[in-house]
């Protein structure tokens, strides 16, 4: 099963732009952006998805801490933006991820 962010960005094969980065999380552009804009906020262990996600108190406050960081960020400069995770057949990735986006779309898939 391909998944890019274990096999090369987490690692840091693949670079990216960091916009957030604790011992737990990551979150950077994407960079094939769905969207205008777009960043992408990953767990650095492997979890599936929202559906098979354990708490985690370390892993939880760094998520709404990153979470934070990057819709501020794009309220700051864009004046807005949606958060989503799919989960299921709706991920092309099984890997937890959460997408921050603002603007059009601009390009048709996943
Ligand atoms: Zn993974």
């Amino acid at each position: 099963m391909e998944d890019i962010y274990c096999q090369q960005i987490i690692p840091g094969i693949l670079k990216v732009e960091v916009i957030f980065e604790t011992e737990q999380v990551l979150a950077f552009y994407h960079t094939q952006p769905y969207w205008e804009h777009h960043a992408v906020i990953v767990p650095k262990t492997h979890i599936e998805s929202l559906s098979s996600y354990s708490n985690n108190d370390a892993l939880n406050r760094d998520f709404f801490e990153a979470i934070k960081v990057v819709t501020k960020l794009f309220e700051e400069n864009y004046g807005g933006c949606r958060i989503s995770s799919n989960v299921g057949d709706y991920q092309t990735s099984k890997h937890l991820h959460w997408y921050v986006h603002h603007g059009q779309r601009i390009v048709d898939k996943d």
